[in-house]
């Protein structure tokens, strides 16, 4: 193992806050570059191996926590060897990427009828107390599904597929060239049964041969507590079912936390501001805010200036998968009255006086203070 967690960020030449998006575009185009059958060179081959164990690692919200938290999800795999050795199957990510059989060279030949499906992604909205504290929440599910007529094999009942008459069963066609280059031998899938060397002679009514069908269900999630937005729940073999019937995909819900109406969140604290009277700033008072957990009484000190954060240690979010939790900070602002009336100005001049604070307007200076005096008294 080499020292320190390995900088898959780096690997994949994109900044620590890019996007599954911008991930998926950095791997395609360094996959493009790197694969075994573009770049015949040993070190291209290494290089494809490292960006595609990058790609798999940061594009798993899950792995890519760790990552950022300073960790490196794969180093527990303890393998031997290579520092990518403990980590097998690329060839999976590829294919996500470049569709199933892919330029990979060992799959070539027939490609199975009976593919794997995608993953789904569904945001669902939740309040600042539901993702504080955890909530089941029935949501509703619209993927493809195992078609119930045919069981997923795409054929009308009572019949079955049959072998390709145009490959013989082969899934390819070779054809030889003339070219320039002397004769060449191509190799290409067959068309009649998209490279998969059967054929259905009579495809089931309801799904069209396809195996599957699309349909609404209803999910129960539990969201944990301490989810923040934009994080993702994976319910396993939850999503789209795949051609001719194929093993589901992943169901990946994401999360999108509504604004609160005192609240801002970052990550488990909590940030609320008070609006605080000036005679109450300095004459110090108490009120009652209500948290997440019902309502707190603050104690705002004599003499608080504007600007000043109270900190209620625990009083914010649940921390994911801890039993600690963040703390709330209360920031202060201090309110100046805008309207007085002839009573209170004279109050406050008598206090001013008694304080020795000079408020009256200079004659000589003019302008700023003269202004200043005209907005007080409005
Ligand atoms: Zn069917």
């Amino acid at each position: 193992m080499p020292d320190g967690p390995r900088d898959y960020y780096r690997l994949l030449g994109v900044r620590k806050d890019a996007t599954p998006e911008e991930l998926k575009r950095a791997y395609r185009k360094l996959a493009r570059e790197l694969h075994p059958d573009v770049n015949p060179d040993p070190e291209a081959q290494d290089r494809f191996k490292e960006v595609t164990t990058a790609y798999e690692v940061l594009s798993d919200p899950e792995k890519r926590r760790v990552v950022d938290l300073g960790g490196d999800p794969l180093s527990s795999a303890g393998a031997a060897g290579s520092p990518f050795g403990g980590f097998g199957g690329f060839g999976d990510v590829f294919e996500a990427f470049f569709g199933g059989g892919g330029p990979m060279g060992a799959n070539r030949g027939r490609r199975s009828r009976v593919r794997p499906g995608a993953d789904a992604l569904l945001q669902v909205s939740l309040t600042l107390e539901e993702t504080a504290f955890g909530v089941r929440r029935e949501i509703a599910v619209d993927t493809a599904i195992v078609c119930d007529t045919c069981q997923g094999n795409g054929c009308a009942p009572g019949t079955s597929p049959r072998t390709c008459v145009t490959c013989g069963g082969v899934g390819e066609i070779q054809t030889v060239q003339r070219s320039f280059l002397g004769q060449v031998m191509t190799t290409r899938s067959c068309s009649a049964c998209g490279g998969t060397g059967e054929q259905i002679p009579s495809p089931c009514p309801t799904c069209g041969g396809d195996g599957r069908v699309r349909a609404r269900r209803t999910k129960t999630v539990d969201v944990p507590p301490g989810i923040e937005d934009g994080m993702r729940i994976r319910l396993a073999g939850q999503g789209e079912v795949g051609p001719g019937g194929g093993p589901a995909g992943d169901l990946y819900v994401e999360i999108s936390e509504l604004p609160h109406e005192t609240f801002t969140r970052d990550g488990a604290d909590l940030h609320c501001t008070i609006a605080v009277p000036m005679t109450s700033a300095a004459l110090g008072t108490d009120l009652v805010l209500t948290s997440l957990d019902g309502d707190e009484k603050i104690e705002v000190r004599a003499g608080t200036q504007s600007g000043a954060v109270l900190h209620l240690r625990g009083k914010g979010v649940p921390k994911l998968r801890s039993s600690s939790r963040g703390d709330l900070y209360v920031h202060v602002e201090v309110r100046t009255p805008t309207k007085l009336d002839d009573e209170q100005e004279r109050l406050l001049r008598e206090l001013a006086d008694l304080r020795n604070e000079d408020v009256s307007v200079s004659s000589r200076s003019s302008g700023l203070f003269g202004k200043v005096r005209d907005a007080f008294r409005q």
